[in-house]
């Protein structure tokens, strides 16, 4: 079987947006289902647009969200340097190698004359196609530019009427016309490769076998075939993506909600969640169960039934997936993600670390982000309770509560504070005793709720009062009565 192998190629030029994730997410797939190596590769030949912070912000991301690769910048491979910008060097050789078999020429064209000839296609309805003046320049006319100190760009000199077809793994036969490709540029005056030149070199000096990217690159992809042809070069299959667009079906952007994968993290949704719901865009799982883990997915992974179109990417699609995600989390593992949310909304050495834990287990049910709990857990903190509402006048006042919150009072020595079984006993005989007075027990119950917590729902009452203890229970009950 032939080797497979597979890249993911960003251009560190902002944090690793959730569209790369997705493509960095189906290569990864599609090397662990096939035994194949998945290649991290950092386009970073745009000096002045990559930041070594969002190099970071890309390994971070990638690494958080699980998807490991096997060569990289960082770990190193065969076929290193995995960095472009390391890679210099490597681009020219290949350039004289084009100019040399006629593929490639160089171009005098000045700035100025390329506007001209725009604007002549512009003023007679016509798309764009450079003119090929230079494609044949004598060595007189280049002698000639050299001297007028003319720098030259590189362009690759495209086939004439050949159709160039090649099958895509997700969306079948694509064919396009040469004509209507001009001679594009490989390598900029500078003599730095473009980056449909500098792709073609290192996916094959990299020996990728696969190339699975987003169909933004579908036009890309017709020049590039024509470079590893005139290359000698095998050329690589190729699979591209569908798009990810928000609900109203434009390109996903910021104004919809976060799109970088560390902004998701931060406000707190998890990778595991994240990566599961990435998957979704695009790939359906064969039995319909939609909650998976990467390796779940992988084994199930099949890029030829990847979906053509583009994919709509649903906020409260990921939010009820990282919910469920919430609910079965290890309970440590989630108070350790979700600790530092906790700090800094509330001062959280009040809670013993068992306590903290016992408070994330019985409020963990409703939440959607990790973020969500400081609103959820206020009266674990502090010393006094804010109403929500007018659940003081509406709650509080009422005889009822009044009644119920003096009993509790007369009865509160008698409560054993550490033990969550005797208090759920004791708010049992509570409820007992007040129904055979013709009160409700959920009547009871928000008495107390809304004496200790300020609100009349909320996490299990027994493992409130069991976490806040004795003191701040009472105090908070004394507080609450009418005198
Ligand atoms: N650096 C390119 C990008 O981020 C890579 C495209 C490709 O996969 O060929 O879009």
């Amino acid at each position: 079987m032939e080797n497979i192998r597979v890249r993911i190629a960003p251009s560190p030029s902002g944090n690793l947006h959730v569209g790369t994730a997705r493509t960095a997410l189906f290569n990864y797939l599609f090397a662990k289902k096939n035994n194949g190596k998945f290649v991290l590769r950092i386009e970073d030949t745009d000096l002045e647009r990559s930041n070594e912070a969002y190099t970071q912000n890309i390994y971070d991301s990638l690494k958080a969200l699980g998807l490991n690769w096997d060569e990289g910048p960082d770990v190193g491979g065969q076929y290193g340097p995995y960095q472009q910008s390391e890679r210099f060097d490597i681009y020219p050789k290949y350039v004289q190698k084009l100019i040399e078999s006629g593929h490639a020429y160089e171009c005098f064209c000045t700035t100025e004359e390329l506007e001209a000839e725009k604007e002549e296609a512009i003023a007679n309805k016509k798309a764009y196609i450079y003119s090929e003046k230079c494609r044949n320049l004598t060595p007189e006319q280049r002698a000639k530019y050299i001297a007028e100190g003319r720098k030259p760009v590189v362009r690759f000199a495209v086939p004439k009427d050949r159709e160039i077809v090649f099958n895509d793994l997700v969306k079948g036969e694509l064919k396009f016309d040469s004509n209507l490709i001009g001679d594009f540029v490989i390598q900029k005056s500078n003599n730095t490769p473009t980056y449909n030149f500098a792709v073609v070199i290192d996916d094959m000096e990299m020996k990728i076998s696969h190339i699975i990217r987003g169909e933004d690159h579908i036009s890309n992809t017709a020049k590039q075939i024509l470079i590893y042809e005139a290359l000698g070069a095998e050329v690589p299959k190729f699979g591209h993506l569908g798009m990810i667009l928000a609900t109203d079906r434009s390109k996903l952007s910021k104004r919809h909600g976060a799109t970088a994968v560390s902004d998701f993290v931060k406000q707190g949704y998890l990778t595991e969640a994240l990566v599961n719901f990435v998957a979704l865009l695009g790939w359906a799982p064969s039995d319909g169960e939609e909650i998976k883990t990467v390796d779940a997915i992988a084994a199930d992974f099949d890029i030829t039934k990847i979906s053509s179109s583009n994919s709509v990417f649903e906020y409260d699609k990921l939010n009820w997936m990282n919910g469920q995600y919430i609910k079965k989390m290890d309970i440590k593992e989630l108070t350790e993600k979700i600790k530092p949310y906790i700090e800094e909304a509330y001062n959280i050495n009040e809670l013993t670390p068992a306590q903290l834990e016992h408070m994330v287990e019985v409020t963990r049910e409703p939440l959607t982000i990790l973020s969500d709990i400081v609103k959820d857990i206020p009266f674990f903190f502090g010393e006094d309770v804010e109403f929500e509402g007018t659940v003081k006048e509406d709650v509080l006042a009422t005889e009822t509560s009044q009644k119920v919150l003096n009993k509790v009072l007369e009865d509160v020595d008698g409560w054993d504070f550490n033990n969550l079984e005797d208090l759920h006993e004791k708010l049992g005989e509570l409820r007992t005793f007040f129904k055979e007075q013709g009160i409700k027990p959920k009547e009871t119950m928000w008495a107390i709720r809304a004496a200790i917590t300020g609100r009349t729902h909320g996490a299990d009452i027994s493992a409130v009062i069991n976490i806040i203890g004795k003191d701040k229970f009472t105090n908070r009950i004394k507080k609450a009565l009418i005198s």
